[in-house]
């Protein structure tokens, strides 16, 4: 079942950039998308719009059935965000970070389920470190467990690797494979085909705000290989 249905979305800004122009795509849970584009095709326009953050011009967008217009509440709950920055308390040690987002959430403590996640981060033996002393990908790995520490069905990862090198890009798609793993709907957004054919089930090719093509991997690449 689709657990994200965008229909016919556009979203102009103030200075009249077009910044999506008329989107329709339905995400089924347990998914992984990539959204592939260039710098401004509207990716993260895309992704503010569906977790609240930037009205849309024209269109719906529903969560777990959720009219983000009418029942935004509701619909932020499912959602887990991961920013591009990273942004974290320097002293906080990492399982508090996770423990203290859940509640902001006003989700109930639940143990189990924070360890559950550092363990599938692979951040459990160092939930007593102090973010600060992390390396650059534990913070990342640090900013998905905050994002997940509310039980959200699905997360968006807006541009993983950007800005980092080749190994940590591949430390990234091994956290999405673990992931993958404990049934959560994922939609990333990348400037690299290959990323988003190392991660993702399906592929859609954003550029000028239009959605060209939504395609499972296999046959998006398989389209590729021929031609070349
Ligand atoms: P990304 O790194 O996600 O591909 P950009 O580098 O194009 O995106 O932009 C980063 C952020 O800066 C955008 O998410 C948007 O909020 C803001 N931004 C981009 N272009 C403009 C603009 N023309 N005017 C105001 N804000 C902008
Ligand atoms: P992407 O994430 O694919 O790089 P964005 O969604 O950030 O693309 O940007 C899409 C287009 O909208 C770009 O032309 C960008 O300059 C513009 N844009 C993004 N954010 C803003 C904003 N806050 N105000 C005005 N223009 C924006």
């Amino acid at each position: 079942p689709a657990i994200i249905e965008i229909d016919r979305l556009s979203k102009a800004y103030g200075s009249g950039t077009k910044a999506l122009d008329d989107v329709t795509l339905s995400i089924d849970e347990g998914e992984i998308i990539a959204l592939l584009g260039p710098n401004g095709a509207g990716k993260t326009t895309l992704i503010s719009i569906i977790c609240g953050l930037v009205t849309p011009t024209d269109g719906t967008v529903r969560v777990g059935g959720h009219d983000i217009r009418t029942d935004w509440r509701a619909a932020r709950r499912l959602i887990g965000l991961v920013p591009q920055e990273i942004a974290l308390e320097p002293f906080e040690k990492v399982i508090n970070c996770v423990r203290f987002t859940r509640g902001l959430y006003g989700m109930p403590p639940d143990e189990a389920y924070v360890e559950r996640i550092l363990r599938a981060l692979a951040l459990w033996d160092k939930r007593d470190a102090a973010t600060r002393e992390l390396s650059g990908g534990m913070k990342r790995r640090v900013l998905i467990a905050k994002a997940l520490s509310h039980e959200p069905k699905v997360l968006f990862l807006d541009e993983p690797t950007a800005g980092v090198d080749v190994a940590l890009r591949r430390e990234m798609w091994q956290v999405v494979g673990d992931l993958r793993r404990e049934g959560v709907t994922i939609i990333l957004t990348t400037h690299y085909l290959e990323e988003a054919e190392e991660m993702a089930d399906r592929i859609g090719v954003i550029a000028k705000g239009n959605l060209l093509l939504v395609r499972p991997t296999s046959e998006l690449m398989g389209e590729f290989g021929k031609k070349t």
